[in-house]
């Protein structure tokens, strides 16, 4: 039995961020993780020759001192750790009700320029939209959900769901509403259940501090944190498999046991202070059976987000020579005549590919000075699924299910970009199925819960604090999703224990 201050569930790159923060804090720290690596979803590698990156499109400009991710990263000492490359625009959007191709730029000035040159007519309702989306970012980088929130008074449409904000902003232009919101699938994909207001801070987010992407891949930002983890003082421990959580019942110490992979060699940790990065769910069917019912209970009306597949393909010449045209692209199909059709995307993997392809986002990292190696080129390409698509397979019905959808979203790209298909020479394909099992996410759930509109029953919207003294969250579901939304809400987590504990 060994003894510290905090043990950390899972090194994403909220467990990551809490722990550093807390460990510079002079805690002792120990953050356990099953996997060979640290980063969860924030994670890079390589299959064969081929470069993946697990996550990472974009993220807001961390520099800006209003990006969620500042006031963290600079306390977890590793703002500076990596290059923040810029992404050029937020993304270019083709196909569904658009017409020509529209591009985004990833600023306020440079957004309402080009929309509004595009879709003059609905010019003051275009600056409305972005005017409403700079505050909110702007509350949410100064002082988080709580800031944001101090603002719903002065919102008399506060509750609503993205799809009523945008159809009484823009009625019927689903054009203008896709070149506004095309990247849907970087926060949920159905906008009739998603909440405007988390979809106004990511969208704004990105709008105020610029796009980024971090040089050679998120795995760097990860291991850069997990190293001013060690620097501080504190323990990262890999291939560590977290088995079982008691957590102290008034101020006792909680207990943490975590094995080898294969369930060997049982360690056990005493903690003032245990951090669940790994999903409640998760943390949930660890614990003893009252503790878990407490926790689940907690949560049992929060349904869990969207999940998503990525393809990787690696090519023998850069994307751009084949018509890609931007580093991000998001891809309509010809049946999507309105966002709101988005939702019906990730349902399609359900079955055999046929006429209809879901919306695509693709990241051409050629494209910019990205760091990712080439050759092979790579492209990935990133779009909505559940685990329902992939469930009840055999291993291999399930592997030849995912081959000819690979085989379909090639066929679709090279229609889009005709040679691209020829140039493919590895690929690896992660769907719904892979992110359950690979960050062992109810569901493959990325973004942590649904954002869906608040319920007014007063309870908090996210926050890390649970239902449990002595247990708190770091992750998407203490906050929103992404890498702005973890990492923002793991500082969060850190303040709430130095205050519970500023005694210790
Ligand atoms: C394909 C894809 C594209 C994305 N694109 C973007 C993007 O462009 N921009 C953006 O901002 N976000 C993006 N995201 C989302 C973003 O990556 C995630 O929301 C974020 O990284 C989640 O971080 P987290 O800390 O909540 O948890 P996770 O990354 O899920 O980490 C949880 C960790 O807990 C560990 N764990 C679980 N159980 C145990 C256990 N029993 N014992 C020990 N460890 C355990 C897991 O192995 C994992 O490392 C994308 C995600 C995906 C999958």
């Amino acid at each position: 039995m060994t003894r510290t201050d905090v043990v950390v569930i899972g090194a994403g790159l909220g467990g990551l961020t809490a722990g550093a923060i807390l460990a510079h804090d002079g805690r002792r720290v120990v953050v356990i993780e099953r996997s060979n690596s640290v980063g969860g979803a924030a994670s890079s590698y390589k299959v064969g020759d081929l470069f993946v990156e697990g996550s990472l499109h974009l993220t807001g400009d961390p520099h800006h001192p209003q990006d969620p991710k500042h006031a963290a990263l600079t306390r977890a000492g590793a703002l500076d750790g990596v290059q923040w490359i810029p992404a050029g625009a937020l993304y270019e959007i083709r196909g569904g009700p658009l017409g020509t191709p529209f591009v985004l730029p990833d600023s306020l000035d440079g957004a309402r320029a080009a929309l509004t040159s595009r879709f003059p007519d609905a010019a003051a309702a275009i600056d409305r939209f972005l005017s409403e989306m700079q505050r909110l970012a702007s509350a949410a980088g100064d002082g988080g959900l709580d800031a944001v929130f101090a603002l719903s008074p002065e919102f008399s449409d506060w509750s609503v769901s993205l799809a009523d904000k945008l159809q009484a902003l823009f009625g019927d232009n689903e054009a203008l509403k896709c070149a506004i919101a095309g990247n849907l699938s970087y926060v949920h994909d159905d906008t009739s259940q998603q909440w405007w207001v988390p979809f106004a801070i990511m969208q704004g987010g990105f709008l105020l501090a610029g796009a980024r992407f971090v040089q050679g891949g998120s795995q760097r930002l990860s291991s850069a944190i997990a190293r001013s983890i060690r620097k501080a003082g504190g323990d990262v421990l890999l291939r560590r498999f977290v088995s079982g959580i008691e957590i102290g019942e008034d101020g006792a110490a909680s207990r943490i046991t975590h094995t080898a992979r294969d369930g060997g060699d049982p360690q056990t940790i005493e903690a003032t202070t245990v951090i669940g990065n790994a999903a409640p769910a998760t943390l949930a069917a660890m614990m003893p059976e009252a503790q878990a019912a407490r926790l689940t209970d907690s949560y049992a009306d929060r349904p869990l987000g969207l999940s998503l597949f990525a393809l990787t393909l690696g090519l023998s010449a850069p994307p751009r020579e084949f018509g890609v045209s931007s580093f991000v692209t998001q891809l309509l199909p010809d049946w999507m005549r309105t966002l709101a059709s988005y939702a019906e995307g990730k349902a399609l993997m359900a079955n055999e590919p046929g006429d209809r392809m879901p919306p695509l986002a693709l990241a051409d990292y050629a494209a910019i000075d990205s760091g990712v190696p080439a050759p092979p080129y790579v492209l990935s390409v990133v779009g909505p699924d559940r685990l329902a698509n992939w469930s009840g397979l055999s291993q291999d019905d399930y592997r030849a299910k995912r081959a000819r959808w690979q085989q379909a979203i090639i066929h679709n790209l090279d229609r889009l970009y005709p040679g691209l298909a020829g140039a493919v020479t590895a690929s690896s394909f992660n769907v719904a199925m892979s992110v359950q099992q690979y960050l062992g996410a109810p569901e493959g759930s990325v973004y942590g819960f649904a954002p869906l509109p608040p319920d007014g029953s007063g309870k908090p919207y996210r926050t890390p604090r649970t239902v449990l003294p002595g247990l708190y969250l770091a992750s998407s579901y203490s906050g929103i999703g992404g890498h702005s939304g973890a990492i923002q809400s793991a500082a969060l987590c850190a303040d709430l224990i130095l205050g519970d504990h500023a005694a210790d």
